[in-house]
């Protein structure tokens, strides 16, 4: 049974984590998630987006993990609220949300993402967030990493020719003149790096309900979800 939000107020918050491959729809079924129950959304991916950014900014060579670190000190994160109640990534005092976008820093986030140094200092931020509970994270080790004790874990899969057309919509829709064979050349590149990679890979371990979306409606996917965090939020107030 769907509750009411009034009821849902008294009650414990969880931590939902959603995982899965580039592409997924996994920032859609987190928004609409958080919406419904009034949690925090947090693309955990934009972080690691705006990372990348600023390496690009600075000329940093993103293989080279020294020169990556040592920019990283200059990297300061935190996340707002805008207008559309959306989170909002600001990377050293100024939002990046378009920028981030874009398929030249799709092109290198997961060689920045390799780098454990990065990774520990996105996952320090995101655990903070975490702590006082009501929050929708996205990512690739959010149920693995971040919350291993999230109260609810989604593995989110779809089609790789799905995955791409989507992807390439949201390129073209951003005004981004790409073709669908580069887009999903980046998604399999991404998508091999993030698995492969040695800290903290993509990966699903048991605890983990597992969504596959390539047929389903956002509707339909939200129900399946929702049904998930009720027996979670039942379980937890009970
Ligand atoms: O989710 P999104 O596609 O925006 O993520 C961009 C990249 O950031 C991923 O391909 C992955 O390399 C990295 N990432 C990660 N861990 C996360 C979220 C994203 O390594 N929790």
């Amino acid at each position: 049974m769907v509750q009411d939000k009034a009821t849902r107020r008294s009650q414990h918050k969880i931590n939902i984590a959603i995982d899965g491959y580039s592409s997924c729809g996994k920032g859609t079924l987190a928004k609409a998630l958080a919406k419904h129950l009034d949690y925090i959304f947090i693309d955990s991916g934009a972080m690691y987006r705006a990372v990348t950014l600023h390496m690009m900014r600075m000329g940093v060579d993103v293989l080279n993990e020294t020169a990556v670190m040592d920019a990283l000190q200059g990297v300061t994160l935190s996340c707002s609220i805008n207008k559309q109640k959306q989170t909002e990534i600001i990377l050293n005092g100024k939002g990046v949300e378009s920028e981030i976008r874009g398929l030249l820093v799709a092109s290198k986030v997961s060689e920045v993402s390799k780098i454990l140094a990065v990774r520990n200092k996105l996952v320090a931020i995101q655990q903070e967030i975490g702590m006082n509970k009501g929050v929708v994270m996205d990512g690739r080790d959010i149920g693995t990493v971040v919350f291993p004790q999230a109260e609810v874990k989604i593995f989110m899969t779809a089609n790789s020719a799905v995955r791409a057309n989507r992807r390439f919509e949201e390129l073209i829709a951003n005004g981004d003149a790409v073709s669908l064979e580069t887009v999903r050349k980046n998604l399999e590149h991404r998508d091999s790096i993030d698995e492969s990679r040695e800290h903290s890979p993509l990966s699903r371990t048991s605890d983990y309900c597992i969504l596959d979306n390539s047929d389903l409606s956002k509707e339909k996917q939200l129900e399946i979800a929702l049904k998930w965090v009720n027996d979670a939020l039942n379980s937890v107030n009970s």
